[in-house]
């Protein structure tokens, strides 16, 4: 320590660089002398090419490609002894002594980017007096709550937003020290940003007019998000097609035994038939005990609850909160004002733009905020501080999110056979945080605050700042995020991998082979063989593929490429699950082409008359890890599967579904697994790198709370089609398939999270498994899937120094190179609340919490969740109120810049499928949905639970652009327009009732509105300019998603508008959700019984 605080302050990202140095292939090309490796690795010579492409010299230390697998058997143990290098650092908190990080003074808000933050003195304080000026606060006065609005009083009554603050029209936050020094007025940059001038704030003109629409003042185009998921058709009638993604099929369109009849005749009765409709009375959920409604559903009680102080006079007697008046979730300005520079990432607790924003990022220190997100970037110094203000602090870390073209992939590093250099007490890996010092002999852990020994060949000279003169030629010791090649250490069994294989198994019961899958699937798999992920370079992927077909039976196919034809093994004995053969089940695709196309071309005719209904489960992944583990290497094993597993076998599972359970003590076993069968394979599965992707096409209930163990549980993915028919959803399976079978993985993979002293990771949400406190095991990783990571205090923290995370992520790729993923992130410390909360962001917060919560009704009962939920916004919000806001009326409701939108996007979790199901919503439905969420990152979180709604005729059909999006109420459709909306899986277009003729031909090539096909899915190609925008909207819109969003026509006034009314998130619900104005009052009341 005492060494370290002899060197003078190091500004860490350097003087001042107008431009960063970065990476450009020419800065570093010769200087790797003092790092050259022996290996022939480029290093980071030259533009070594990210993750996604390696150049192909990384081939020497990556077995063959192709070949047999070796036969043997035996081995890979489990992964836990075999990571001893990776998994050792215990000691990651290490002594508490304060770590002297010359890092950044104090906090930097959205300064300039390029600002010489080197330069500055330490400034603790950087804000202005908390309370008043940070008050962007949204105030809400009493009466206004009370009564509506009509012409507002001019000033202050407004309600929201204090003059200083929201009512500004300018789009800026005079007072904000978020948002205000940021640049202004400049167009946005990369698209839709539309010329809307980033009001931002509640108008206040305009009453709400129930029919016809008004656009809010701010109308941007950012994303909404949210909201469950939905209404099956199912009550409504309408058609099947018109189902939502997710949603299962109505019930009667599936009368019951209906879809087994057919040429089989009589089909055995397990399957119990699913109710037909469900019964109004089961939705006990949605008696008087449940929830919040009873306390504040309907229009708000006027006055006496809130009008202590009565604000502004109020000309008339409203009868109910203006909706323009309350904060709105259709935000622009962070749009037009952030989305113009890129995001440079070299100030410590800068708060990232908005998901919704569209924005470059420039490494210059911390990781990308595509990587990680964090609720606030200014901490509390001490846990009684975090504990009064109740702000979960959590990062939502996506090690391996995919980047836009114009963002570099991270560098990759290669050390040698001395592998990466990392502090020996804590094992952080070298990063740009560390100190160097004694003249560059040693280096001081930012984690720990060890001492340790700079090895000679790592060796450097210092700078006259303290730098090492070759920090920008390192991308270790400069960039935010960067790779290490791993060395034997770090792999299993002192040996490094194969490459990973991908395996195909699929149902091909009586149902898989009925609707048509099967050959669907075999026919499209004979292209999509060509497209198995490859790294850089590669000519051809290294992955092998092998194949399986089952039902309650499996069979194995040798595809070796010296036979003529495949040939099939039939293994019975579902008990005691072996792999019958090792030569030739797993393959390279070029080398044994014709036989797999052989056999693909065979598959649907050799199932073509079965009559097997049943199907096995658990034996088919045990078969697929088997074979992995046969074949010494990592992989991922794509289920296609149609029912639930009734056979007699392993994993062997009852139709349990039982709505009567809803809004019971009970409900929690819906959520769980039947049997602890598929966790103990899922651990098994894990040991080995295998993953699995689950597609399901039911027709019934199959348990995906159960089904779905081992892909949550390997890092896998899942996606339901509901009522599979290959004329309906092809488009959206195809879709899927293509893009999963494409996506670059990670494989074998175990993630760390390092923190420094003072906090440290305490909890865990997402799709993996864990077997100790620390490390999070993943038996694969893809680019979709994000980690949520909860941290908690053990010791005090310090402003100056700040705090530290660094996410490494050890994982084999593609090509079967291991490799070592590091992020790293600097936040502010700070002993004043109002820096927190002036520094959080509230989508990530509702990530967090919605994960938190959906993990939480495995083991509590729905009500108590969503209590907790509730309480907990309360507690944040009275924490600020009480110590940050300035002294107003006890009436006025008033909300932390920052955290305006908690309010109404807790409401939409809170509503949610899972949280507060509809009378349709099934329990596959919820659990589907409980799982998704699971691994969402926080751009998906935000649209999926307050949906994205874009009127399509208010802007010239000629704009290029996203039309600016307007607040999902009913309220704001017109019925002369027609909307797009999406939430990430779902998606509709509103047609309203008095659409123009010419607009209804234009799109629908029908002369009227009567003739419109309600649920249609597929818009008619037609050749003119709003048909062309139209649809061209849709494909831009899917091209966001991860997932393949169905397009579903809904008519104004028809049935099927049920469905669509779901998703509008700011109005009531049927299933007894609050409305947004109802759930804000509410809100009011819960802090003020906190305050009082
Ligand atoms: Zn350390």
């Amino acid at each position: 320590m005492n060494v370290n605080q002899s060197v003078p302050p190091v500004p860490p990202f350097g003087q001042p660089q107008p431009i960063y140095p970065g990476y450009h292939q020419s800065s570093y090309g010769g200087q790797s002398g003092s790092t050259a490796p022996a290996i022939p690795y480029g290093a980071y010579n030259g533009p070594v090419p990210g993750y996604q492409q390696t150049p192909p010299q990384g081939m020497s230390r990556a077995p063959p490609s192709s070949g047999a697998p070796p036969a043997s058997t035996a081995q890979a143990p489990c992964g836990q002894a075999a990571y001893g290098q990776f998994g050792q650092g215990d000691v990651q908190n290490g002594p508490s002594s304060t770590v002297q990080m010359q890092r950044l003074p104090g906090s930097q808000p959205f300064g300039s980017p390029l600002a010489p933050v080197g330069n500055q003195p330490p400034v603790l304080q950087p804000y202005g007096p908390p309370p008043t000026s940070a008050q962007v606060a949204t105030q809400l006065s009493g009466m206004q709550i009370s009564g509506a609005v009509a012409p507002a009083p001019p000033s202050s009554g407004l309600g929201f937003g204090p003059p200083t603050s929201l009512a500004s029209a300018s789009g800026s936050f005079p007072n904000s020290g978020l948002y205000g020094s940021y640049p202004q007025g400049q167009a946005p940059p990369l698209s839709q940003a539309q010329g809307h001038p980033g009001i931002q704030t509640p108008q206040r003109s305009a009453p709400s007019q129930a029919s016809s629409f008004t656009p809010p003042a701010s109308g941007g185009p950012r994303l909404p998000s949210m909201t469950g998921p939905l209404l099956p058709g199912q009550s409504f009638g309408g058609p099947s097609v018109s189902q939502p993604n997710h949603v299962s099929s109505p019930p009667q369109a599936l009368p019951p035994g209906t879809q087994m009849t057919g040429p089989l005749g009589p089909l055995p009765p397990m399957h119990s038939p699913q109710q037909p409709g469900y019964q109004p009375q089961q939705n006990g959920s949605f008696g008087p005990a449940r929830g919040p409604q009873s306390n504040y559903g309907g229009p708000y009680p006027a006055a006496p609850t809130f009008g202590s102080q009565p604000g502004p006079p109020q000309p008339l007697p409203p009868k109910r909160l203006d909706p323009d008046a309350i904060p709105s979730p259709v935000i622009e300005d962070d749009r037009n004002n952030r989305g113009t520079e890129p995001f440079v990432t070299g100030v410590r607790g800068q708060v990232p733009p908005l998901v919704t924003t569209n924005f470059l990022v420039k490494d210059q220190g911390n990781a990308s905020p595509r990587y990680i997100r964090c609720t606030s970037y200014n901490i509390p110094c001490t846990s009684d501080m975090a504990k009064q203000a109740q702000v979960p602090l959590a990062a939502v870390i996506k090690p391996l999110a995919r980047l836009p073209p114009e963002e570099a992939s991270p560098y990759v590093v290669d050390h040698g056979e001395s592998g990466p250099l990392r502090c020996n007490r804590c094992k952080a890996y070298m990063c740009p945080f560390m100190q160097f010092i004694e003249g560059g002999r040693r280096f001081q852990c930012c984690f720990c605050s060890c001492i340790n020994d700079v090895p000679p060949q790592y060796f450097q000279h210092l700078d006259h700042t303290g730098k090492r003169v070759d920090a920008y030629d390192r991308p270790e010791l400069s960039l935010g995020s960067y790779e290490f090649l791993a060395t034997v250490d770090y792999c299993k069994n002192n040996k490094f991998p194969s490459p990973p294989a991908f395996i195909f198994m699929i149902d091909v019961s009586y149902n898989a082979i009925r609707t048509g899958l099967v050959r669907l699937l075999c026919e499209e798999l004979k292209s999509l063989l060509d497209f198995l992920p490859r790294e850089g370079g590669a000519e051809e992927s290294a992955i092998r593929v092998g194949f399986v077909t089952y039902n309650k039976v499996l069979h194995f196919y040798n595809v070796k490429s010296s036979l003529a034809q495949p040939q099939m093994m039939v293994v019975s004995d579902v008990a005691d699950m072996f792999v019958p053969l090792l030569d030739g089940f797993l393959v390279n695709v070029n080398e044994s082409r014709a036989v797999i196309t052989s056999l693909l071309d065979q598959i649907p005719e050799m199932f073509a008359d079965t009559r097997e209904t049943e199907t096995v489960f658990v034996p088919v992944i045990q078969a697929g890890m088997e074979a992995l583990k046969a074949a010494e290497c990592a992989g991922k094993l794509f289920l296609f599967h149609t029912s639930l597993p009734i056979a007699e076998a392993p994993g062997k599972l009852k139709n349990r579904d039982d709505r009567k359970l809803i809004n019971t003590d009970k409900e929690k076993t819906l959520f769980q697994p039947q049997t602890g069968a598929y966790q103990t394979l899922a651990k098994e599965c894990v040991a080995q790198g295998c993953c699995v992707d689950l597609f399901l096409f039911p027709n019934q209930y199959v348990d995906v709370a159960t089904l779905s163990v081992v892909p949550q549980l390997t890092g896998g993915s899942v996606y339901k089609y509901a009522s599979f028919q290959v004329e309906n959803d092809q488009e959206r399976f195809l879709s899927d398939l293509r893009r999963d079978v494409q996506k670059v993985v990670g494989f074998d993979a175990v993630m760390r999270v390092r923190t420094s002293t003072g906090i440290r990771a305490v909890d865990f949400f997402g799709a993996f498994y864990m077997s100790n406190t620390t490390d999070v095991e993943l038996a694969g990783l893809d680019g979709d899937k994000t980690v949520t990571v909860e941290f908690k205090h053990d010791d005090r923290l310090n402003e100056e120094s700040g705090a530290l995370l660094q996410c490494a992520l050890l994982y084999t790729s593609c090509a079967g190179q291991r490799r070592l993923r590091i992020h790293n992130l600097a936040l502010n410390c700070c002993t004043q609340l109002a820096d927190l909360y002036r520094n959080c962001e509230t989508d990530t917060l509702i990530n967090y919490m919605a994960k938190f919560a959906y993990r939480g009704v495995l083991n509590s009962p729905v009500k108590a969740v969503r209590d907790t939920l509730i309480t907990q916004c309360a507690q944040i919000l009275a924490c600020y109120r009480k110590n940050c806001a300035s002294p107003s009326s006890a009436g006025q409701l008033i909300l932390p810049e920052c955290m305006k939108l908690l309010p109404v996007y807790l409401n939409c979790v809170l509503k949610s499928d899972v949280l507060q199901p509809g009378a349709e919503v099934t329990t596959d439905d919820r659990a589907y949905v409980r799982q998704l969420v699971t691994s969402m990152d926080v751009t998906e979180t935000n649209v999926f639970f307050y949906p994205r709604l874009l009127p399509l005729t208010k802007s010239p059909v000629e704009s290029t652009t996203e039309p600016p999006a307007v607040r999902a109420s009913e309220e704001r459709l017109s019925n002369g327009d027609i909307y797009l909306l999406e939430n990430g899986l779902n998606l509709f277009l509103w047609v309203g009732a008095s659409v123009q003729q010419g607009v209804v031909q234009s799109l629908f090539s029908v002369s009227s509105f009567s003739q419109i096909t309600s649920g249609l899915s597929v818009l008619p190609v037609l050749d003119n300019p709003l048909s062309k925008k139209v649809r061209g909207l849709i494909d831009s819109l899917r091209a966001q998603r991860s997932r393949y969003m169905k397009l579903t026509v809904v008519k104004q006034e028809d049935k099927m508008e049920m469905l669509f009314k779901h998703f509008l998130v700011e109005d009531k619900s049927l299933s007894g959700g609050a409305s947004y104005v109802d759930f804000l009052c509410h809100m009011h009341k819960e802090i003020r019984q906190l305050l009082s």
